[in-house]
């Protein structure tokens, strides 16, 4: 029976009609509800967050790690080129949520060295880690990571007497202590460092396992220009003309790895041979040339298969270049 056949109560019967129309229109108004829902949902995961507060960091991280999600952590100071956006790659591949760090650390640059000129371009960078589909961007000032009072520093040992080391002092104290907060800022499960900081990446490795800090460090090889320039945010400095003087460094590495396969295995005459092509370009100054053991990081005096050549190398008295390649075997990086 319709509902409107009882006359007595004809006057309070909805029609089958209208109720299907209500119900109707309570469904689609539910379901628009759900859509826009869905709509923030995915716009809250998939947009790229900035953070600048450590603690607000801090927080964000915990509730991604409290339901179970795995966070890789990107180092770096920005202005990015090819080399940093393949770590971020790299870094998607190893985990859920992909943090990149942003900061030109104060604390690893010496008093005569470029801190203050350091090429910064914020925009350009937040739009490329977008484009990686980086989750957070965590770009804190020197203010809010060394506050007053701030006066701990991380100090590895004999991993940092040589190469930029010996040249740079206090460098890695200040790289090991930002690496070492921003690690306990993201509570990151992993983190991604270039090969091309060689030494760096040895004695973050050496710290993350001397502190028992439970994170797994993961190397990336060189990543070049398609002539052999290892990339870097300093090759910006470089002008035109000073292009063939900076690519002297590669070059070098790949004569002197010529030499040794043809059965030059002293490291002093091939120092000779890199030196020789570095200083054959007008505006090169070499800081060193080291040919070292890949795993201490001591000099040693005959190329086995675990032997790394170390360079470091100021064009035109601005630009300090590095570069590195082991002697024997295949050229990863390139
Ligand atoms: P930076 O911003 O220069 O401090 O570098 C951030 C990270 O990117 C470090 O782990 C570097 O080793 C890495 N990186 C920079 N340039 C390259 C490159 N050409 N190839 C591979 N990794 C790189």
């Amino acid at each position: 029976m319709p509902c409107g056949s009882n006359d007595g109560a004809a006057s309070f019967v909805i029609p089958a009609q209208r109720v299907d129309n209500a119900f109707l229109a309570i469904c689609i108004s539910c379901l628009w509800g759900l859509l826009l829902c869905l709509r923030d949902f995915i716009a809250s995961t998939t947009e790229m967050k900035v953070i600048n507060s450590p603690a607000e960091m801090t927080a964000w991280a915990r509730t991604e790690a409290g339901v179970g999600r795995r966070i890789c952590l990107v180092p770096t100071m920005g202005c990015f080129h090819e080399g940093h956006l393949r770590l971020m790659r790299l870094a998607r591949g190893r985990a859920e949520i992909v943090v990149v760090s942003l900061f030109v650390n104060p604390l690893q640059f010496g008093p005569r060295e470029d801190f203050a000129a350091y090429p910064r371009d914020f925009a350009r960078d937040s739009r490329l880690a977008a484009e990686e589909g980086v989750d957070v961007i965590f770009s804190p000032s020197s203010g809010e990571m060394y506050p007053a009072g701030f006066q701990t520093v991380v100090r590895v040992g004999s991993l940092t007497r040589h190469l930029c080391g010996a040249s740079r002092p206090g460098h890695f104290d200040g790289v090991a202590t930002v690496v070492n907060k921003l690690f306990a800022i993201t509570r990151a499960d992993c983190a991604v460092f270039g090969e091309k900081d060689f030494q760096q990446l040895a004695v973050i490795r050496r710290m993350a396992a001397d502190l028992n800090m439970n994170i797994e460090i993961i190397g990336h090889p060189i990543v070049r220009e398609a002539d052999g320039l290892a990339m870097s945010s300093r090759n910006l400095y470089l002008g035109p003309d000073e292009r063939p003087a900076a690519l002297s460094l590669y070059q070098s590495i790949q004569l002197a790895r010529k030499a040794a396969d043809r059965g030059e295995l002293r490291t002093e005459a091939l120092a000779g041979l890199v030196r020789e092509h570095i200083e054959s370009f007008a505006g090169t100054e070499i800081d060193y040339v080291s040919f070292v053991d890949g795993g201490t990081l001591e000099p040693v005096a005959a190329v086995d298969g675990q032997t790394l050549l170390a360079l470091a190398v100021r064009i035109n008295g601005k630009v300090r270049l590095i570069d590195n390649g082991f002697m024997l075997g295949a050229d990863r990086g390139w």
